[in-house]
């Protein structure tokens, strides 16, 4: 399947199990000429179409198609910092965004591991400071705390997450929404996350 068809399928993927709605969420990829496709301001991910994607070379210049995504710079940030990245998710799925507006929330990690497969999939989730939607200013943030950290959560905003393929990143965003679901029905409960020693095994076996 191409790179564009693959961005379809997942958008539509993502849209028919309401881990995005709207108009919002973007998906981005690297095409086989090294260039990077991505959705287009301002559509749905039920609606993509792979012949009307946006087509931005890796510093940021708009080559093809529609106007890509307002939130193209955060998509770069990551391609900048982790030079292994070969697609990026960014979505506003309810549970990831819940606790992205928790007032006490921790900034190094927001959700605890709760479960192996996060700690596979997601490890440790920095919280960035809330910028409004399109701040750029955003861009060099995310690309410093971006070098660790392949999974961000955006203050009062949701998650983007790296990956080294479409499947991989989506991967690591499900299991991210999952498990802030999982945070928030614990609320309230005294937990047992995956003790620490655990979890570094398992991210050093699966990195
Ligand atoms: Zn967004």
């Amino acid at each position: 399947m191409s790179i564009a068809d693959q961005i379809v399928a997942l958008g539509d993927s993502f849209f028919s199990r309401s881990l995005t709605f709207g108009r919002t969420g973007n998906l981005s990829a690297v095409d086989d000429d090294g260039t990077i496709l991505m959705t287009p301001t301002g559509i749905s991910l039920g609606q993509l179409d792979a012949e009307a994607l946006s087509r931005v070379s890796i510093d940021g210049q708009h080559l093809h198609g529609p106007q890509p995504t307002k939130e193209a710079f955060l998509h770069l940030a990551m391609y900048r910092a982790r030079p292994e990245t070969r697609a990026v998710v960014h979505t506003h799925s309810t549970h990831s965004v819940a606790v992205s507006c928790l007032r006490d929330v921790d900034h190094d990690n927001a959700i605890p591991a709760l479960t192996a497969y996060y700690a596979m999939r997601v490890g440790a989730l920095p919280v960035l400071p809330y910028h409004a939607p399109g701040d750029d200013r955003l861009g060099p943030v995310a690309e410093k705390m971006a070098t660790d950290h392949h999974a961000l959560l955006l203050a009062n905003h949701g998650p983007i997450v790296a990956g080294t393929d479409l499947a991989s990143a989506a991967d690591a965003l499900e299991e991210l929404e999952e498990t802030a679901k999982l945070h928030l029905l614990l609320h309230g409960h005294r937990t047992a996350p995956v003790a620490d020693a655990e979890v570094t095994r398992l991210k050093e076996k699966y990195r």
